[in-house]
Order: C-alpha cells, then structure tokens, then sequence
C-alpha cells in the first residue's frame, strides 16, 4: 500500500531509531508493522490532541493505550507531578504517596483488602499468578485465547494485543517448561473451563482472565461467563484473577468489576492507576496478600515500586475521577461509536463496533465476535485502510485491528467534529480495499 502522505521528521527519528533499538521501537506494535507506513514519533500532548515531530497534530483514540483518561497534560496531574519531583524523585523507602493510592484503590475496589504497588501491568499479573501458585501449592495457571496479561513467560501462550498483531503463534524464549503449566482455552467457553479442571483435578492453581477482553480488540464477556469462573474456580480450590489492568478505572469507578459485580480473588491494575507513569498493583483476598514477603513466605519486590513521582501522579488522576469524568467519558464513546457505525453502514462496510462500557473498537465483519477465532476473521486488509485514511486526516488510532479505542474527558465537542469529518472518507477508503 502507498502512503500519500509523508512525514519526514519522524521517519528519520525512526531510521535513527532502527540502528539502536531492535526494530525502532521500545513496544512492538507501536511500530506500524501490522498497518504499514512511519511510526509518528511524538513530541508533545495537550488535551485530546498529540502533536508529531512534522508538527501535524492528531486527535488521540489511544490515550497512551489507556492510561490517558483526563486527555494529556491535564493541569492538575502536572501540578502535583511537579510539587513530588520538587521533593526529589526516589528514596527506596515507604512513603505517604504509596499509602495513600494503595488507600484509593481499597476504597474503590471493595474485593480489594490489601494490595501491593509495582511498575508495570506485566509485574502485578505475573506477581499475581505466583502468589496464586504460592497459596493453592498447585503449578497450572489457566488463560484465554487473544487475552494479553503482559509479557510474562507463562501467559504468552495464545495471547492478544502486539502478538495477536503480529499473529505470532507463540515466542521464541518461552521454554516448554515454563508453558507447559499454561492451558490455553477459548474464550467465553465456560464447558472448556469445566472439562479444563476435570482434566487436572488439584492441580490448577488459578483461572486468570481479561476482566473484560481489550487484546483482541474490545470481545466482553457473555452473560454468566465471569461470575461461571468464579464459581468453577471457588469449586475446584482454584483462584480466580481478574486481570484488570486495561479496565481498571476505566469502565467505571471501580473498574469492570463495577460494571458486572463479580468479586475475583486476586486483581491487577495499571495503566490508569499511573496516570502516565509507570505504576501499576495487584491485591485482592486479604488472606492470600498475606503470604507476600515480607508478611508471608511468596517473595516480590522492586526499586522503584511504589514511586513518589509515579504515585502523585497516578493519587491526582483517580482523585479526579468522579461520577461525572465517567459520565462524560461514556458519553463520548457512545457518540463516536455510532458515528463510526454510521459512515461504516452508509459506504456498504461489514463491520461490528464491539463495546465494553466506554471502551470499543471495530470488527470489520459482521458475524459475532465472541473469542480470538472470531475475532481473527475480520477483513483486516480494510482496517489498515481505514486507519491510514484516518491517519492522514489527523486521527490516530491504535495501529492495529486487535486493539481497543481509548477515549478521555478531554475529548470535547470539537474533537469529536473533527473525527466525524475524517469518517466518510476514511469508510471509503474501507469499502474500497482489496485484500
Ligand atoms: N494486562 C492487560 C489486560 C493489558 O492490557 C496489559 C497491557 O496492555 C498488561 C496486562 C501489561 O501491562 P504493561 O504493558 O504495563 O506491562
């Protein structure tokens, strides 16, 4: 496919880039790979808007893929960003900013009794399934096919998002050992769960699932099927972790589980926690956050857990998430959503725009997507048509088919305008690609 337009300051970002980085980039699907084309490299953010190093600026669907809520640069994540650096930027001792986002959350999240502060969303779920291993004494961990947990060893069997783009069947690196206590089951599929523990009895040590799928693109869970883990998991001896790490203060207050109520045993955060910073959690079951070092025998740490930066930063994003930012935020997703729906519909484009609270993304297809098989079905060739068409009128997406849209309260009433008048030729474009 060719490009009609260029972006010249960012390709010989990228070509430097390339020499020092393997393929360019610090994260792989931030590397256009799956849709083609230059990398825009970034120079700053304001609100809804990110603005490239070709000074072109772009109303922002990705939202720094999620942790962006309050849009960039919000006046007041700065403001306490810069009172905490004032005071220094690592002390590798407790302090009062860890206590008190730790308090939020529990606040927030009532299955959470105590939780733990780490650096990424990869951390707390592969702290989450030792801690689960540790306190059932079991090795399996069960996983869902297009889930992404991170990229720990043992969940990147079948995962979603950078390997789900990149179709990658599984990675290099990950030994048979390490994998071979992972079972890979299709998502939304409780009768593979049930013959899963019947197949292993006592030894599956937790059940861990995208609380609500965002790696595949936005697949939510069917009716039953969380509050069925639950109940196979409390059956069998098994933990149940609900990996919250992309819905986690997004989809509501407290997170999907405010949405469908289901109380997990163990939990992971991130993205939006941080509020652009590396600060991530997982906690849950008093019970079992009890057998963490140094209150218990499961060991986890890290230099810069609980970082003063990260934590003042993350404590004024949450603090500014009331009732009404959510409102807002739902508000805007259901507008944008039918307005993609309708350019789809008008240009002839099978498409499905899958929804879980605020987060979406499109199908091209318009069979039901229920789990990665469906969801790999999809016209592929015309998402990369549409994003680039998007792309050239100033809108980023997310630069793959597999990943969800991400909204903020910043997303006002004029960059909404902006991408409803991208839309019909961006449909076009769709409608008119050829595999
Ligand atoms: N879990 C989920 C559901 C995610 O979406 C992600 C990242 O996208 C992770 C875990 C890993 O988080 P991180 O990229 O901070 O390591």
């Amino acid at each position: 496919m060719a490009y009609s337009y260029e972006a010249p300051v960012s390709q010989s970002l990228f070509d430097r880039a390339s020499v020092v980085t393997p393929g360019g980039v610090n994260s792989p699907v931030r590397a256009f790979r799956a849709v083609g084309g230059t990398p825009r490299f970034m120079v700053s953010g304001t609100g809804p808007y990110l603005t490239d190093a070709d000074d072109r600026e772009y109303v922002d669907l990705v939202c720094s893929w999620g942790p962006m809520i309050l849009g960039h640069s919000h006046p007041e994540v700065i403001a306490a960003v810069q009172e905490a650096v004032s005071r220094g930027t690592s002390f590798g001792t407790p302090g009062e900013g860890e206590v008190a986002l730790a308090e939020e959350i529990v606040a927030r999240i009532e299955p959470v009794e105590q939780v733990r502060l780490v650096s990424s969303g990869t951390e707390a779920t592969m702290s989450a399934i030792r801690l689960a291993r540790g306190f059932t004494g079991r090795a399996k961990v069960v996983k869902f096919a297009g889930c992404y947990h991170g990229h720990v060893d043992a969940l990147l069997a079948a995962a979603g998002s950078g390997v789900a783009t990149f179709g990658l069947p599984d990675t290099p690196g990950v030994t048979g050992a390490t994998a071979g206590d992972t079972v890979v089951l299709p998502y939304n599929d409780l009768d593979a769960v049930r013959a899963a523990f019947a197949a292993h009895p006592g030894e599956i040590a937790c059940v861990i699932t995208e609380a609500s799928p965002g790696n595949m693109g936005v697949v939510p869970p069917a009716d039953g099927f969380n509050a069925g883990l639950k109940e196979l998991c409390a059956a069998n001896g098994a933990l149940y972790i609900s990996d919250e790490v992309m819905t986690g203060f997004r989809t509501s207050k407290a997170g999907w589980y405010g949405v469908d109520g289901v109380r997990p045993d163990l939990m992971t955060f991130g993205k939006v926690m941080g509020g652009g910073f590396p600060a991530a959690a997982f906690g849950g079951r008093g019970d079992v956050m009890a057998h963490l070092a140094p209150a218990g025998p499961v060991y986890q740490a890290g230099t810069l857990s609980g970082n003063p930066v990260a934590t003042a930063a993350g404590l004024a994003q949450l603090r500014l998430l009331d009732d009404a930012a959510y409102a807002k935020i739902d508000a805007v997703s259901a507008e944008l959503r039918s307005l993609v729906g309708d350019a789809l519909t008008k240009e002839g484009v099978a498409h499905t725009v899958s929804a879980a609270s605020n987060m979406f993304s499109v199908f091209f297809t318009d069979r039901p997507v229920r789990n990665y098989d469906d969801a790999k079905k999809q016209d592929v060739f015309r998402f990369t048509a549409f994003f680039h068409s998007m792309l050239e009128q100033g809108v980023y997406l997310p630069p793959s088919a597999f990943e969800s849209w991400f909204v903020s309260t910043a997303h006002d009433e004029r960059a909404v305008e902006r991408i409803a008048a991208a839309l019909p030729a961006a449909a076009r474009a769709a409608s008119e690609a050829t595999a």
